[in-house]
């Protein structure tokens, strides 16, 4: 028997691809589309030629992540075409192919597997640096297909994202167990959602008026906190919201023997980036989270 002919299409296509990176949490809602849009634009801000593929067939929040919705993908005669941000930055998702964002994808692995194959095989992303992978979360049968269709032409590793919370930490384990078994290198685990943002002014106090109206009223509050109680000001900024007195990422990372990469905080501007689709090293807004981002790039 040859060898199986898609796979040998695979490996063709991935020739073109530096490094292939894929993104894990063992939960939902714990920040990787987020972190994997974010690192993308960072990549991409660093003028290395970057690919976004968002495998998460029943969730794809990455078009809206990178202002895309809406965006269809089109086809040449050298395969599909990802939607373009920038010059150097593609992105393919079965978001850019569902006619209705609302409606549910409800497919069983057969299909899920043949369209990641289909991502593989048939997307044209030309010359790559980096290949961002933003996976489901947990470890179904999008991560074995990932897994098994790259694994010809070489994964460089897996990012786990996770917030501090146990009930995550915990999926973390999992994540770290599936990569050993089926041979992906842990590049490191982040720690999202970790303390409040330093900064209080990143924060946006609404008052309800008498007539239902809301009313930003953020200015009067700092300067009311200044004055009356600079201690608390501080007391706020290093605050943790999830209760890390078990150690958190980092310490699991140690017990562990993986790396931990670094923390990034709860910051409602990179919140708003994500929703309004903008990259958080686009302007000065970010200016907790994107440094964070940027020295956990460092260390890959
Ligand atoms: P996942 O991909 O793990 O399901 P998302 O990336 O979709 O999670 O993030 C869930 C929500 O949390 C999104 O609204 C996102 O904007 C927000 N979010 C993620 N990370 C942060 C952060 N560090 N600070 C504030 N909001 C965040």
């Amino acid at each position: 028997k040859g060898p199986d002919p898609d796979l040998v299409a695979i490996a063709e296509r991935m020739a073109t691809v530096k490094h292939k990176i894929l993104v894990l949490s063992g939960k939902g809602g714990v920040g990787k589309s987020t972190f994997s849009a974010q690192i993308s634009y960072a990549l991409a801000a660093m003028d290395f030629q970057v690919g976004l593929l968002d495998i998460d067939i029943c969730g794809p929040s990455i078009p809206k992540m990178l202002g895309l919705e809406g965006q269809e993908i089109h086809q040449s005669n050298l395969g599909w075409s990802p939607v373009y941000v920038e010059s150097n930055l593609g992105v393919m998702s079965i978001g850019f192919m569902l006619p209705n964002p609302d409606e549910a994808v409800i497919w069983r692995g057969p299909r899920k597997n043949g369209l990641i194959k289909q991502f593989l095989k048939d997307v044209y992303w030309g010359e790559l640096d980096f290949l961002v992978v933003d996976a489901p979360p947990g470890t179904s049968d999008e991560h074995i297909s990932i897994v098994q269709f790259l694994q010809a032409t070489g994964i460089d590793g897996a990012i786990i994202v996770t917030t501090p919370q146990q009930v995550s930490l915990i999926d973390v384990r999992k994540e770290v167990s599936f990569c050993k078994k089926v041979g992906v290198e842990v590049l490191g685990v982040v720690e999202n959602m970790s303390g409040l943002c330093q900064s209080l002014t990143d924060f946006k106090f609404m008052k309800l008026t008498e007539n239902g109206e809301q009313k930003d009223v953020s200015k009067e509050v700092l300067k009311l906190m200044q004055e009356k109680a600079p201690e608390l000001l501080e007391l706020i900024a290093s605050t943790e919201i999830f209760d890390s007195s078990a150690g958190g990422a980092a310490r699991m990372c140690t017990e562990m023997g993986v790396v931990f990469l670094g923390k990034v905080p709860l910051d409602p501007q990179l919140c708003k980036a994500a929703e309004e689709g903008r990259s958080c090293f686009a302007d000065q807004k970010c200016s907790v989270s994107s440094p964070a981002l940027k020295s956990i790039i460092e260390k890959l």
